[in-house]
């Protein structure tokens, strides 16, 4: 381009030579030939060179403010002007900018022209053609507002068909601008124009470049260009995070050994998608850092042959979190399931243990059907243990929250598995500490999560080999707000790889019908339900210890959200006293009523709340007993 502009120029400058030469020599005619040529040449020469010179200059820079301070330097310089500069078209704000001044113009740079204001400036950009001003008669003209001259040429800058600009020259003194200082202006701000535009076009397209650049790299997704055969001819800053590389070590990289290792699968998507047909989204998982990726590939038409682009989604939290939500989803109908039909066993078995109850009392059972019986009682007893394990799981049942004394907690279940401990040959050393804070708890639910956790230490050492102590040990201290209850065992311990799966529900390691997987994950809830934790781990000397830790009464602002109310209390006076016994189930009536008659009461039954307000209109009870929730369906409820 600029060889074009010198190019052009020289030739306007030679034809511009010859015609000066020729009008010259009938002139001139006292100077011989030889010397106006010499003249002539050595000005034309110096013109070619300070054009040339300009072109270098021009070719140097691509930025638009450059370009016009150089032109405005060559016009001052070459055109025998005093003063030059040059106006360019804004995208912004007043339509146009005086880029560069030189000489007496100078102090208009950097001026912002509105189009009223823009005097022989605007004329010029607007009739498109070059603007002079003799002004002989005396007159000034005006440059731009408030910019009077005399003498003035000024040439719009044209390229690709647009007016982008003007060029301006002034000169002080009242010489006008020869046709041959025209031309060469006209030269100028032509070849200017096309400089100008082009460096306007590189600006663009620098700016585009730029802000893809910034966008690309801004991305969270890894974005991968690869040539035909794989090789990777860009990479975002996500991608170079993801491999663990910086960005300038991408480039000429295999993608698929920067991910995979293994890269057929992903070779084979990416010809899929050279092809034009690109394959579903391939999920892999990489060897180097375990990480699952959604890799989506697609041609890239019109640029190289065979490059293709790819988007890379790292996608293993995202798949992590949905298998959790499945398992999690999973477990809520585990639980509604368990929590049903514990609820439809629940009475049956509870017939069941009731009215075992009332016949072993009978003294009319022979031996050998007390035997059957505490069996039938025994195994009923059980199963009912289990149910209300499993509703306890699935979170249902009412809530009793009182101050609860976890010494007297550890006291009652000493007792109640006194058998057990007996019969398994275990020793229990408890150690309570003493005036330990209470704790904000249900009653029942926290023995039950003593009981869970004993359970499991009596049974871990019940397996000791004989010449290891069978031994639990029960702890209760008080630290910085919190009781913890500590239970720690002789027994084998747990294996470091199933330590993190113990809490979780079905997990056992118990034979079938031994274990039921469910007791710690019920103690976890129950604890983290209380505002507490409950943690495990193996002791140096052997054997595992678990350790509740619940924040004390006192120290703790924690409420349990289900705050029931406490249990009044009392108790029933000496029989005979009235009762009336109100369920849905008649086996439980009949259950209840056998226990209750074989103690001297006199029962009174009602199958739904209707018949037990009939029942209380007609006569008083010293006690009720209904299932909570009852209700008569006109408001009233037990
Ligand atoms: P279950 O006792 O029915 O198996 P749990 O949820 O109570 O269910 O216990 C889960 C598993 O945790 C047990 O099967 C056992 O592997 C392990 N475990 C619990 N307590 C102990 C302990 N004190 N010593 C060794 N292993 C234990």
């Amino acid at each position: 381009m600029i060889g074009w502009l010198v190019g052009g120029l020289a030739a306007a400058l030679a034809a511009r030579a010859a015609f000066a030469l020729g009008r010259r020599r009938g002139i001139h005619e006292r100077r011989t030939d030889a010397e106006r040529l010499r003249t002539e040449l050595g000005s034309r020469l110096n013109e070619l060179y300070s054009l040339q010179e300009l072109s270098y200059v021009l070719a140097e820079s691509l930025q638009l403010d450059r370009i016009a301070e150089q032109v405005t330097k060559y016009l001052t310089r070459f055109v025998n002007c005093d003063g030059a500069m040059i106006a360019l078209t804004t995208d912004d704000g007043p339509p146009i900018r005086i880029a560069a001044a030189e000489g007496v113009l100078q102090n208009l740079a950097g001026k912002k022209i509105a189009e009223s204001e823009s005097g022989l400036i605007g004329d010029a950009m607007g009739r498109e053609h070059i603007e002079v001003a003799h002004a002989s008669d005396g007159d000034r003209r005006e440059l731009i507002r408030g910019t009077n001259v005399t003498i003035a040429a000024v040439a719009p800058l044209r390229a690709h068909g647009v007016i982008v600009g003007a060029i301006a020259t002034v000169r002080d003194t009242h010489d006008p601008f020869s046709a041959e200082d025209l031309r060469q202006i006209s030269t100028v701000a032509t070849h200017t124009a096309v400089v100008l535009e082009n460096a306007r076009f590189y600006g663009l397209i620098k700016t585009g470049k730029e802000q893809w650049e910034a966008t690309f790299d801004a991305l969270e997704e890894s974005v991968a260009v690869v040539d035909e055969r794989g090789r990777l001819v860009r990479g975002n800053r996500a991608l170079a995070r993801l491999v663990n590389q910086p960005i300038p070590k991408l480039a000429g990289a295999h993608l698929c050994d920067l991910l995979v290792g293994t890269p057929m699968a992903l070779a084979q998507h990416f010809d899929a998608a050279r092809a034009g047909t690109p394959d579903p989204p391939l999920t892999i998982r990489t060897k180097k850092n375990e990480r699952t990726l959604r890799i989506s590939a697609a041609g890239m038409p019109g640029s190289q042959p065979g490059w293709v682009v790819a988007l890379i989604e790292d996608v293993t939290e995202r798949e992590a979190m949905e298998a959790q939500l499945i398992q999690h989803e999973k477990m809520a109908a585990v639980g509604q399931l368990v929590s049903g039909v514990a609820h439809e066993l629940n009475n049956p078995l509870a017939s069941i243990a009731g009215l075992s109850e009332y016949l072993l009392h009978r003294e009319s059972v022979s031996d050998q059907h007390r035997e059957h019986m505490t069996l039938i009682h025994e195994q009923a007893e059980r199963a009912g243990q289990i149910v209300r394990n499993l509703l306890t799981f699935a979170r249902t049942g009412p809530v009793e929250i009182t101050s609860v004394d976890l010494n007297d907690i550890v006291r009652r279940t000493a007792a109640l598995m006194e058998y057990e401990l007996r019969l398994r040959e275990v020793s229990l050393n408890v150690d309570l500490a003493p005036d330990l804070p209470t704790v904000r708890g249900d009653r029942h639910q926290l023995q039950q999560v003593m009981v869970n956790v004993l359970t499991n230490a009596v049974h871990a050492v019940a397996e000791n080999p004989t010449d290891r102590p069978r031994s639990v040990e029960v702890i209760t201290v008080a630290s910085n707000g919190h009781v913890d209850l500590v239970i720690a065992d002789s027994g084998p311990g747990i294996d470091d790889d199933l330590l993190p799966k113990i809490f979780t529900p079905f997990f056992t390691t118990k034979g079938p019908g031994e274990g039921t997987g469910l007791g710690l994950s019920i103690s976890y809830r129950i604890v983290e339900g209380h505002g507490g934790s409950l943690t495990a781990l193996n002791r140096k000397r052997g054997g595992s210890e678990f350790r509740i830790k619940l924040p004390a009464a006192s120290a703790s602002e924690y409420r349990p959200a289900a705050v029931a109310a406490e249990n009044p209390g009392g108790t029933l006076k000496a029989a005979p006293c009235e009762i009336l016994l109100v369920d849905d189930d008649p086996a439980v009536l009949k259950a209840l009523a056998a226990l209750f008659a074989s103690d001297g009461h006199n029962v009174r039954e009602a199958e739904c709340p209707a018949q037990a307000l009939v029942l209380l209109n007609k006569r008083s009870f010293d006690l009720i007993v209904a299932e909570p929730q009852a209700s008569t369906g006109n408001g009233v409820s037990f």
